[in-house]
């Protein structure tokens, strides 16, 4: 008995262990320029200027946030002063709180709209003192002290607040969620996301000065992987276009696309790609 109790906390220990995210480590990338992986949540990224650092997202916990901060003052001891959010997403966005109070925090308008949205479930309202402080609306030149920093903005996409950090002496853009590697991208139709409006925003940043990606999923991509991604999205909504006007039902273009779920399969937590662009087809505009 005592040696099945003991086998059971081993397995239990390593449970518990399989679902701790891999520690937070940061990669040097140019002048400064720093990428964030590890902790909970999606990559994020770090600038440190003359006098101030500049973080870019917040990971999902405020425990995550604050190992970030960690590595970040064994590199500087300037301060944190200013975030710039790529979009609205918790696994970007959870993490403010772990941030020190008072800073500024730049988004596009929709991604403070999505988060004083999101404000509603008492389980977020830690998020209440960290709205965005500033918002953006479309391409601007941000104030940090330290190498030129642009935020792009190209319409909606992933949702419809995603801003691209871009600088261009770098040539170096942190792009959030807007491209995935290896899997479907997600576009978030509740946030005002499009999968149409991610190939036109895609085409946009293929026209950016940059050679270095850096997105909350993956590792750094080239343009190379953008314009595979845009090719891959195209092909699926030239498809769907074409089973629609056939005639086929939703069911049917699932079937075509080899989505049907098998029995007894978990349902997803988001829709797929096609089940998007099929929405957005049939859609009374
Ligand atoms: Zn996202």
């Amino acid at each position: 008995m005592k040696k099945r109790i003991v086998w059971l906390v081993a397995l239990a220990a390593t449970a518990a262990v399989a679902q701790q995210p891999a520690p937070v480590s940061v990669e040097a990338l140019k002048d400064g320029v720093y990428w964030v992986k590890g902790g909970a949540g999606a990559n994020t990224g770090f600038i440190i200027g003359k006098t101030e650092v500049l973080v870019i997202d917040a990971k999902t916990t405020a425990e995550s946030a604050r190992a970030m901060l960690a590595e970040i003052g064994k590199l500087t001891a300037l301060p944190v002063k200013q975030v710039v959010l790529t979009h609205s997403d918790g696994d970007h966005v959870g993490g403010l709180s772990g941030l020190p109070a008072g800073l500024t925090i730049v988004a596009h308008a929709n991604t403070r709209r999505d988060m004083e949205e999101a404000l509603k479930d008492p389980k977020m309202s830690a998020l209440q003192a960290y709205l965005p402080t500033e918002v953006v609306t479309g391409d601007r030149r941000l104030k940090f002290d330290g190498p030129r920093v642009n935020l792009l903005y190209f319409g909606a996409a992933h949702t419809a607040g995603d801003l691209v950090v871009h600088l261009p002496q770098q040539r170096i853009a942190f792009v959030g969620d807007l491209v995935f590697v290896g899997r479907d991208p997600l576009i978030h139709r509740r946030k005002g996301g499009t999968s149409f409006g991610l190939v036109k925003y895609l085409n946009q940043l293929l026209k950016v000065d940059a050679d270095t990606f850096i997105t909350g999923h993956s590792d750094p991509l080239t343009k190379a992987d953008i314009k595979t991604a845009v090719a891959s999205i195209e092909e699926r909504q030239a498809k769907v276009k074409g089973l629609i006007a056939q005639g086929k039902s939703l069911e049917e273009i699932r079937a075509a696309f080899g989505l049907t779920a098998a029995a007894g399969q978990p349902a997803r937590r988001f829709p797929s790609l096609v089940e998007i662009i099929y929405q957005e087809l049939t859609e009374k505009k």
